[in-house]
């Protein structure tokens, strides 16, 4: 059955969505987007990832061609009418035609469409038992815009189901940026420490800081070392689709003992109960 999706103004099935081969997010990668979760037919979080989709749009150069009203709407309409138990939605926005191929467009032509697929949630066993990165050198340009480059993540998927990691790491010049589509925490000394700058500021990440001191724990933005990961008592990641998930092991080593430790347990439980 073809899903439906919302496509500059109208509720289609996705074989209708078409962005031509001459809009500037298909010539030269202009395009930005936000991706969020639906529980049955409630979005929630959605204003925070409504305004960062608006940033991103705005640091980016792009107008959106619509209000926020009509994102709005178009996604409840999805939710109802794809019927997922939970949904992986996906907001983008392009540039437009390109102007004869060059690098100028025409911003009236911009394509805007909501995509709806099936979220499937990580087994338990994850949460429980924690999983592992691979490092690769680099950091995102234009990190604080989501962009839909995604080119070197793409590039390194081989990579990374072959050392059975669940994410790509991203460091840089002895730097620990964040993972490939999530933020990247260390637990050192009973604070959670992120990188504050070079990442793309996640919602997950930004509900976690807020919830923090709730639950007696101190957030530390700052800049990470990659010597840092070795002397770290527990590590996660944030993201939309994954939650708070426990990291075990980077590379060839263990973080602390190797197992899920109880700070992170915790958060993983406050999360699933929605106090994050
Ligand atoms: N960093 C990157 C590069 C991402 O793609 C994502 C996923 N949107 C995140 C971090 C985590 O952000 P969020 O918590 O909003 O899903």
């Amino acid at each position: 059955m073809s899903k439906y999706c919302y496509f500059n103004g109208k509720i289609v099935t996705e074989d209708k969505a078409k962005i031509p081969v001459t809009d500037i997010a298909v010539l030269r990668g202009y395009a930005i987007f936000d991706s969020l979760a639906g529980e049955g037919s409630k979005a929630p979080r959605l204003v925070e990832h409504l305004d960062r989709f608006y940033r991103s749009a705005k640091s980016a150069g792009i107008k959106v061609p619509v209000v926020r009203e009509e994102l709005v709407e178009a996604i409840e309409s999805l939710l109802k009418k794809n019927k997922f138990a939970q949904t992986k939605l996906r907001i983008l926005l392009t540039g437009g035609q390109t102007i004869n191929g060059g690098l100028e467009y025409d911003d009236k032509s911009a394509n805007i469409c909501i995509l709806a697929d099936e979220l499937l949630p990580l087994p338990n066993k994850i949460y429980e038992n924690g999983a592992s990165l691979i490092t690769a050198e680099y950091e995102r340009p234009l990190s604080e815009i989501k962009t839909t480059n995604y080119s070197f993540a793409v590039s390194k998927q081989k990579d990374r189901k072959k050392a059975k990691a669940i994410e790509i790491l991203y460091v840089l010049e002895g730097k620990v940026y964040e993972c490939s589509t999530s933020n990247f925490f260390i637990v050192k000394d009973k604070e959670l420490i992120t990188a504050k700058d070079g990442i793309l500021k996640g919602v997950t990440r930004k509900m976690l800081i807020k919830a923090a001191p709730k639950m007696n724990l101190k957030v530390v933005e700052r800049d990470l070392t990659v010597a840092e990961l070795k002397t770290a008592d527990e590590a996660f990641l944030t993201g939309t689709y994954k939650g708070i998930l426990p990291i075990i092991k980077i590379d060839d080593f263990l973080i602390g003992k190797g197992v899920v430790g109880p700070i992170v347990k915790s958060l993983v439980q406050a999360n699933r109960e929605g106090k994050i």
